[in-house]
């Protein structure tokens, strides 16, 4: 079997400088979620954080990529522009899929792809039901109709993101407010899946259907095999190499 090489990237500050927040995700939520994900055969999964060397994404690890998972939040502008150029041209002409998590709609990689700036109206935690908005799309499949957060931070449209391809799920908050919180696009040959969910100090990521979710953007937004982006080749006449039209008689 082809596995489906994921390299979930964190900033992973907040849970080096806060217990409450190791607490909730041990060594960091992307160790916790490898641990909920790497339970499917099909994925291979590399763990890189923004102290690492090359900030956790060397060529010899994003080249080896398939599905880039993000998550940042107070240091997105510590994120090397050279990098993230890197990253926008493995997602637009490699086809490496870009599933950026939570705060990371103001993450460079993200607000570049889109072509926004991810703006958002934020609040205290609340309580959020995420309903299902597209029950045939494969981000939903074994996904309910609704599901309860208990206790999620409150993200709230106006979300500045345009148009989006799809709202595959939308939230609503006690407090009456609404997001298109799972949201997809296409850049060049690359998928792309937002999803709001995953506070640092809310309990989201151990949440089966958050999970299941997660994994359903891995295997939709991983690159379909052996086309790479060409650039710009001049072209010849295929219809006369086909034979369809002849050639014209050399005078
Ligand atoms: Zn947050």
């Amino acid at each position: 079997m082809n596995k489906i090489r994921v390299t979930i990237w964190n900033e992973f500050r907040h849970e080096k400088m806060d217990e409450e927040c190791n607490k909730i995700y041990p060594g960091g939520l992307h160790n916790v979620l490898k641990k909920y994900l790497e339970v499917n055969e099909d994925f291979e999964i590399t763990l890189a954080a923004l102290d690492d060397p090359d900030q956790g994404l060397p060529d010899e690890v994003l080249n080896n990529t398939d599905v880039l998972m993000w998550w940042g939040h107070m240091s997105h502008h510590e994120v090397d522009d050279a990098l993230v150029a890197r990253i926008l041209d493995r997602v637009r002409r490699e086809g490496m899929g870009f599933i950026a998590m939570h705060s990371s709609h103001a993450s460079k990689p993200f607000d570049q792809l889109v072509g926004s700036t991810g703006s958002l109206s934020w609040g205290e935690y609340v309580n959020e039901i995420m309903w299902t908005q597209l029950p045939s799309h494969p981000l939903a499949k074994g996904i309910p109709a609704n599901f309860h957060l208990d206790s999620e931070e409150l993200y709230t449209e106006p979300f500045c993101i345009g148009n989006p391809d799809d709202v595959v799920f939308a939230g609503w908050y006690e407090t009456g407010n609404v997001m298109r919180s799972g949201v997809t696009f296409q850049r060049g040959l690359g998928k792309i899946f937002y999803f709001q969910p995953g506070h640092e100090y809310c309990h989201s990521f151990h949440n089966k259907y958050v999970i299941q979710i997660l994994a359903n953007a891995i295997r939709w937004a991983a690159p379909t095999a052996g086309f790479v982006d060409p650039g710009m080749p001049m072209i010849g006449n295929l219809a006369q190499d086909l034979g369809i039209f002849p050639k014209p008689e050399a005078k």
